[in-house]
């Protein structure tokens, strides 16, 4: 992934005539923290590096997870600022990581390693410097735990040090849907663009998980689209022949749960093998599990014309120069932005002691992200280039002005 990132920030850059110096200064992370946390018998890596505060302070997730690296973290860190930048927000780009796995773990444990982590970084982070939030087995709790920390550390009692807070501490209404509902407010001002009508669309969601259930419930409630097939780590759950019948997934009566699949399952579906969801013949394939699933070996199986790249990276750089000539891509940086745009809302309302009602935050993630889309989607048009390049343009000037 950190490959594929620096690769099209370098291209990009280039085509908007970026010398090399210009190049490293935007790949150059401005801080690196590499630590580590000890805990009972045990001692864990741990990483913040904070790619680029030019825009306001650094911004981006904590994950824990055996798979965690310098490079993850870094291609992570990168993408934020980019991100960021790309849906003018005034924030910049890091991101955190500690190499442990959270579960099945005693909640002591767990929340020493999180205490940890802000002691051993607590001069470096804060409202105005360095504004953590959760990512892949990090929650509120954590985040709860972690700026109680930092207030028994530091004494500010802002909140706004930390994002993704439990509600009674602080968090933000609609932060648990803002990055499906992002999706759904990108794909609607691409087909708006295009002049299509979502309605009766067929589209498949890799990866029903937090991001993937909120973008598949929204998009069938707000834009009338058909839900045909949907995908865990296991399997793909698709309806049965879809494109001969008006048969769908029904997420209406539904709530977020980690066996939604199980639930979604009648006598009009068909259990599938894992990959069929993004090779399957939907108008639209929503990649929103995981990093590089469409790489240079695979990408040929792909059999739809609009793909929604709601996990970061899912596409790598050599599949989606070879895809994006035939196929709309929309690209991570724009279209799984929600998350990262509430999360600032959350932060100007602990900033100004402020706590809005749902419907506010969702109109503002809106409002922001729509003209994110419409000016990527400009952009595209001016320039003719695929909608990522678009986007990672908008960012670099930014970026450099
Ligand atoms: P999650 O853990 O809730 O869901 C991930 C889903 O993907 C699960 O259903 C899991 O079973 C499935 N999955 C895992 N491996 C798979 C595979 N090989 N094939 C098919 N499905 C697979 O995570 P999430 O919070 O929904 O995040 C999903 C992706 O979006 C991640 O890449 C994350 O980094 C990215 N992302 C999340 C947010 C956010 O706000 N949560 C914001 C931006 C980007």
């Amino acid at each position: 992934m950190y490959e594929s990132a620096k690769a099209i920030v370098t291209r990009v850059a280039h085509n908007l005539g970026v010398d090399e110096g210009g190049v490293k200064t935007l790949l150059e992370n401005d801080a690196e923290h590499k630590f580590e946390i000890a805990v009972e018998d045990k001692v864990y890596s741990a990483y913040r590096m904070q790619h680029s505060n030019k825009r306001g302070p650094y911004k981006g997730g904590i994950r824990f997870a055996t798979h965690v690296d310098e490079d993850e973290v870094k291609a992570l860190a990168l993408l934020m600022s980019m991100k960021c930048a790309a849906v003018d927000i005034p924030l910049g780009g890091g991101k955190g990581g500690v190499v442990f796995d959270p579960r099945g773990v005693e909640p002591e444990h767990v929340e020493a390693v999180a205490r940890g982590y802000v002691r051993a970084l607590h001069e470096h982070i804060g409202p105005d410097k360095d504004v953590p939030a959760p990512d892949m087995n990090t929650d509120g709790t954590i985040m709860d735990w972690m700026v109680d920390e930092f207030e028994q550390l530091t004494g500010d009692m802002s909140k706004a040090s930390f994002t993704g807070k439990s509600m009674d501490n602080g968090g933000s209404e609609g932060r648990t849907a803002a990055t499906g509902r992002g999706g759904v407010i990108t794909l609607r001002e691409y087909l708006k663009h295009i002049g299509k009508d979502p309605a009766g669309l067929t589209v498949a969601v890799q990866g029903i998980g937090n991001v993937g259930f909120y973008f598949a419930k929204l998009a069938q409630a707000e834009l009338g689209v058909r839900v045909v097939a949907v995908s865990n780590s296991k399997k793909t759950l698709a309806v049965k022949d879809f494109s001969h019948n008006s048969n769908q997934l029904n997420f209406s009566h539904l709530e977020f749960s980690r066996d939604v699949i199980e639930q979604l399952a009648d006598s009009h579906t068909e259990e599938l093998d894992r990959d069929a969801v993004w090779q399957c013949e939907a108008d639209v394939i929503v990649l929103a599990a995981l990093e590089d699933v469409i790489h240079e070996s695979n990408w040929q199986h792909v059999n739809s014309k609009i793909i929604v790249e709601l996990a970061n990276g899912p596409i790598s750089d050599g599949a989606h120069q070879k895809l994006s000539t035939n196929v709309a891509i929309l690209p991570d940086i724009i279209a799984n932005a929600g998350g990262v745009i509430v999360s600032y809302l959350e932060w100007k309302q602990n900033k100004s002691n402020e706590h809005w009602p749902e419907a506010q935050v969702n109109a503002e993630l809106d409002r922001i992200l729509s003209a994110a889309t419409r000016a990527m989607l400009e952009r595209a048009t001016k320039d003719q280039s695929p909608m990522k390049e678009a986007a990672f343009a908008i960012a670099i000037e930014r970026l450099r002005s």
